[in-house]
């Protein structure tokens, strides 16, 4: 669906063909259609038109019903910017119209030749189509506080805090913005809209076009940033006045509009007409609300009214008032009454043959243009495109843990010595040293972080060593102490799964269910019915087999989780606990992220740099490379801290603890981008694998290669997981009691308490294990233990 509604002349083409080899070409991404008001994205994009390739690409539109997906695209007469539009059904959604719209973003940016292009986003929302692409420099040009608008979306606010770690350059729209955003950011600076001064200037020369009444008006987008109550009181109050508020109605409906026979809404008008328009009013308004939505604008009606000549009056939004607040021609009110009176004032400036107000009004404007705004731009980015192609850049863009040193000049006695680095062990150690404890950390791998230890492959792709570790949790209290040793980079996991030869959402919802029936389920209450005519109820749960079979029935069963599971465990659902597939759970909406937490974010440096900060204290010693059977004689402890398996710390002495294993496969691509989430399950026993992962989703690594992993089930090998079955319960209870036995030792971890747990869950486990141990302390006990928080 290529369309070429109009095509460069050909003197254009000739000149933009040279330019495209010195500057690298922009990619816009834009929720703002090109078509719609001409404003700052169609200022900048149209001028670096002029020395580069440009193309935007904006919010989809849905495609016409039975019409393939694909793409629109219009290449602008007169300034050769390529506006591509996507089309995709209504109805696709989440991680699959992401993936989509990632494919026909790569298929426009290689089929118009724009490889490494400047990514320059006017919207966070546009990260997940657009954060894979191999940029030459990561612009964010934010023009307001978008999540304070009407109808944002909840994850606008994670997003843009993704996008400011990502960006290499950052422009606000306004000096306010700039104040609010600016510790967000090294390389960030305000600016505020410019103006084209010749183009509005016109309306001066066509002063004969003002009619004998007076008559007001507004141009602008008209939402709910209007004051629409002031609207009305002045057109109330001064009939003798005609008022001509123009531009589109948007996210408000026209039926709240003011109506009164002084008053007219003609609807949009291009960005050609404003100055004809402006030629037949007076004076020229600002009527906005000051609230949330209005707190960061700076609008750019402001200097384009003073161009026309017009004088103006406005509602106390800070950029105005700042800027312009000290010209006479410009009034600021606050109340109908006020406005009124500023209206007046203007009136008389606008027919009155003093015209000192205007030799003031064009003395400011002079440094204002938006060609020295993009000049000023361009410059800028160059400055970060150059950075980007010294050595490194691939990973010094986001800086990441290298392996972890740490001296290790042993002391003669330690109050505590910690087996295990992984979260249990760190958070013991942590804690402990936080009260002036010596902590000796052993660990027998040769690195910290235990199973969440990540680190730069060859390539220099962040890679987790042992299998993608995904943090999600309910606890404010565990986030936040986590967020002591670490930055977040926002992150919700997206699962598909490979079924019949396509890729659906994991865990099963709507979306799933419509893909794989052929269905049309509209409603949450639709896909109940649908699951609940196939649901086998069973009279009592008690495996994983029954979980699933009596929520959604043995088909979806089959197809989802019963080869996975005997892939995974090595056992069949029907003899595992049924904690282990209620992990997954069944949804008739169409969220498809795989977990619901409250929190859901990945460490921006990584695992291993969180786990460096952690242990970062004098108190600390670590010794990697070490087994506990080595050391636990050579020094001297007050109290133990065991985060291996439990069986093992009691030599087996009731036989083994049962654990399953995995083989991890990890491969380095020379591609950037291997599969359209960060992981996809197999669950077909046929597919010798789970699941393969693609880390530079997790991590949101801009890398021209990629890192994937391919997990392997296996019954030997180092022990990842507990096995939730009754009868190894009943054989860990009998090591719990030996363990119950030791008060001097602390039990801690996924493997000494033998729970199929989560790092959230494990870090929660730890801190409990500490604050038991307060009471113990003689320092502690004046008691303000019960009421301890780290
Ligand atoms: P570990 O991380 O296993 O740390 C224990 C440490 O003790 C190890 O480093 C080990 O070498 C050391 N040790 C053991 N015995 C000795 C000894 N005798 N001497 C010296 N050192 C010893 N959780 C999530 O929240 N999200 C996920 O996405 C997620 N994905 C996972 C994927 C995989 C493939 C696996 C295996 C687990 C995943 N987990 C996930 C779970 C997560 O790994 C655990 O919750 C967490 O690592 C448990 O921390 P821990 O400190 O208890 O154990
Ligand atoms: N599971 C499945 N099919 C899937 C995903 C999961 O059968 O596509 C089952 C499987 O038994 C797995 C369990 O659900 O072990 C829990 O899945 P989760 O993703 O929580 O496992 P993790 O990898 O986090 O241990």
């Amino acid at each position: 669906m290529t369309a070429v509604d109009s095509a460069p002349a050909a003197a254009d083409v000739i000149e933009l063909s040279k330019l495209k080899e010195r500057n690298e070409p922009i990619v816009c991404m834009s929720h703002l259609r090109w078509n719609f008001v001409f404003q700052r994205p169609q200022h900048l994009m149209t001028r670096f038109a002029k020395t580069r390739p440009v193309m935007v690409f904006e919010e989809p539109l849905p495609a016409e019903p039975g019409a393939a997906m694909g793409v629109d695209i219009r290449v602008c007469a007169d300034t050769g910017v390529v506006v591509v539009t996507p089309r995709v059904p209504d109805g696709l959604e989440g991680a699959c119209r992401n993936a989509v719209l990632r494919q026909l973003l790569d298929e426009a940016i290689s089929s118009h030749g724009f490889e490494r292009p400047v990514l320059w986003y006017y919207t966070p929302m546009m990260l997940p189509i657009a954060r894979h692409v191999a940029a030459s420099a990561v612009v964010y040009d934010c023009m307001d506080e978008l999540a304070n608008f009407a109808f944002a979306p909840p994850e606008l606010t994670t997003l843009e805090r993704e996008l400011f770690a990502t960006a290499d350059v950052v422009f606000t729209g306004g000096y306010s913005l700039y104040e609010a955003k600016q510790d967000q950011h090294d390389n960030i600076h305000p600016f505020p809209s410019s103006v084209d001064r010749a183009h509005f200037a016109k309306a001066r020369q066509a002063a004969a076009a003002r009619p004998e009444r007076p008559k007001l008006g507004f141009f602008g987008v008209i939402d709910e940033r209007m004051d629409l109550a002031m609207i009305d009181a002045v057109a109330a109050a001064r009939p003798e006045w005609d008022f001509e508020i123009v531009g589109p109605v948007v996210k408000i409906s026209s039926e709240q509009l003011p109506k009164r026979p002084n008053l007219t809404y003609p609807g949009q008008k291009s960005y050609q007409d404003l100055p004809a328009c402006l030629a037949a009013w007076d004076v020229a308004l600002m009527p906005f609300a000051i609230n949330e939505s209005t707190r960061f604008i700076s609008p750019t009606k402001t200097p384009e009214y003073l161009s026309a000549g017009r004088p103006v009056v406005s509602t106390p939004i800070r950029d105005v008032v700042r800027h312009y607040g000290d010209l006479s021609g410009v009034h600021i009110a606050s109340t109908p009454e006020e406005f009124i009176a500023g209206c007046d004032q203007a009136l008389a400036q606008a027919r009155g043959d003093d015209r000192a107000w205007l030799e003031e009004v064009d003395q400011a404007l002079t440094s204002l243009s938006w060609d020295q705004t993009h000049l000023r731009m361009a410059a800028l980015i160059d400055g970060a495109v150059q950075r980007n192609v010294q050595p490194m850049t691939a990973t010094a863009k986001r800086p990441v843990a290298g392996p972890a040193v740490f001296p290790a000049s042993r002391r003669s006695h330690y109050d505590a010595l910690v087996v295990g680095a992984g979260f249990a062990g760190s958070v013991m150690a942590e804690r402990l040293a936080s009260q002036g404890q010596r902590v000796l950390v052993v660990d027998r791998r040769p690195h910290i972080g235990g199973n969440a230890y990540d680190r730069l492959d060859a390539a220099g792709v962040l890679i987790h060593q042992y299998g993608p570790h995904i943090f999600h949790t309910n606890s404010a209290e565990i986030f936040d102490y986590l967020s002591r040793f670490t930055d977040w980079r926002p992150y919700e996991h997206r699962v598909l799964a490979q079924v019949n030869d396509r890729l659906v959402p994991m865990p099963i919802n709507r979306t799933t269910l419509n893909a794989l029936y052929g269905l049309d389920l509209r409603s949450d209450e639709q896909a109940e019915a649908f699951l609940a005519s196939r649901a086998e109820p069973v009279e009592r749960i008690r495996t994983s087999e029954d979980v699933v079979v009596n929520a959604i029935g043995r088909e979806l069963y089959e197809t989802f989780f019963r080869g996975y599971t005997r892939k995974q465990w090595g056992l069949d659902p029907s003899q595992l606990d049924k904690s282990v597939t209620a992990r997954v759970p069944t949804r008739t909406n169409t969220d498809d992220r795989y977990f619901t937490d409250a929190f859901q974010a990945m460490p921006l440096h990584g695992y291993t740099r969180m786990f460096e900060n952690m242990l970062d204290r004098d108190e600390i010693h670590i010794e990697t490379g070490v087994e506990y059977r080595d050391v636990v004689d050579e020094v001297a402890f007050d109290r133990l801290v065991f985060t291996g398996p439990i069986d093992e710390f009691f030599d087996h002495r009731y036989g083994e603890l049962p654990y399953r294993s995995l083989k991890f496969r990890h491969e380095t691509l020379d591609q950037e981008q291997f599969q359209p989430v960060a992981t996809v399950n197999y669950p077909l026993e046929d597919t010798p694998y789970t699941r393969i992962t693609e880390y530079k989703h997790l991590t949101g690594q801009t890398h021209p290669k990629t890192s994937i992993t391919y997990e392997y089930p296996a019954a030997e090998g180092d022990p990842y997981y507990p096995i939730p079955r009754p009868e190894n319960q009943v054989l860990f209870k009998k090591y719990q009691a030996l363990a119950d036995a030791r008060p001097e030792v602390s039990f801690v971890g996924r493997l000494a308490t033998y729970r199929y747990y989560n790092m959230d869950q494990v870090t929660g486990q730890a801190l409990a294990a500490w604050r038991r141990l307060r009471p113990l302390r003689s320092s502690d006990a004046a008691g303000t233990t019960t009421a301890a928080r780290f």
